[in-house]
């Protein structure tokens, strides 16, 4: 299994420090992620490379125009591959967990369509655009930010991309829940002690021990969650006993104070 990324952007080197490190460029090397850039302004064909123009009707900003956008859409598909494409739009569906997994089985390469400025000649998204991603409800400067973390979130997925790919399955969202808390030398800092049972080399308890802090976590800080996840007897009681306990409840009230004072 791997990934291929076509990128439709006009600041292409906004992209060579994210993937020259770290994870995604071992993931580069190996092979399991491919990821091309494609400058927007070598698809233009006025001397002036062009790439956007002011808005009909008026009104503030650019628009990045649908010709070079076209003609870049038809270089990258002339090899007859078939490719799944992408716009990064504020105004698209929500990106989450759940579409990075659907994307992370795509056999089709991906083509990300970068925004600019105003945004793009509303023409693209009607005519030449597979899908719509917004990574949430704030408006970035380009789309440029917003493909990378869906390249990331997607590559992380691919067997073979993280040292372990077990690390993937329970990890927050993966799972229905959020994570559970992670601990590492030293056992006490500043009286602040590690929980004994992850010192105790019993597995069947740590596993245990850990469901039961994702369930606290998630019941505190995102209890919408749990109406979709995955739940079996034992997790629904240590709900129940959760609910009831002191700590959970006064952490929720700490947590209802602060959202007041915000
Ligand atoms: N005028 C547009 C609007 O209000 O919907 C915003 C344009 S924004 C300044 C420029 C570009 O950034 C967009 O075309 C898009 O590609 C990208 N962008 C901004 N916010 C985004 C978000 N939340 N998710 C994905 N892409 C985003």
């Amino acid at each position: 299994m791997s990934a291929g990324f076509d990128i439709i952007t006009i600041f292409p080197e906004m992209f060579s420090a994210y993937l020259g490190e770290s994870i995604l460029k071992r993931a580069i090397q190996k092979g399991l992620l491919d990821v091309k850039l494609f400058n927007l302004r070598d698809f233009t064909v006025d001397k002036h490379r062009s790439v956007d123009d002011c808005p009909y009707g008026g009104g503030s900003g650019m628009v990045l125009k649908i010709e070079p956008i076209y003609n870049a859409l038809k270089a990258i598909k002339a090899d007859g591959q078939q490719r799944l494409t992408l716009l990064m739009s504020p105004q698209g569906s929500q990106y989450t967990q759940k579409t990075a997994e659907l994307l992370a089985h795509e056999s089709r390469r991906m083509v990300f369509i970068c925004g600019r400025y105003e945004g793009i000649d509303e023409r693209v998204r009607e005519s030449l655009v597979d899908e719509e991603f917004s990574i949430g409800d704030y408006v970035l400067t380009g789309g440029e930010l917003a493909a990378l973390v869906i390249i990331d979130s997607i590559a992380r997925l691919i067997p073979g991309v993280l040292g372990d790919d077990d690390s993937v399955k329970e990890e927050s969202f993966s799972w229905g829940l959020l994570d559970y808390p992670h601990y590492t030398r030293p056992p006490e800092f500043m009286g602040m002690r590690v929980p004994e049972v992850l010192l105790s080399g019993n597995h069947k308890e740590i596993w245990r021990s850990r469901r039961r802090e994702a369930l606290r976590k998630t019941l505190l800080k995102r209890p919408d969650l749990l109406e979709k996840a995955c739940l079996d007897r034992e997790d629904r009681e240590i709900l129940k006993e959760l609910c009831s306990d002191r700590y959970v409840t006064k952490g929720r009230e700490e947590e209802d104070e602060s959202d007041t004072r915000s």
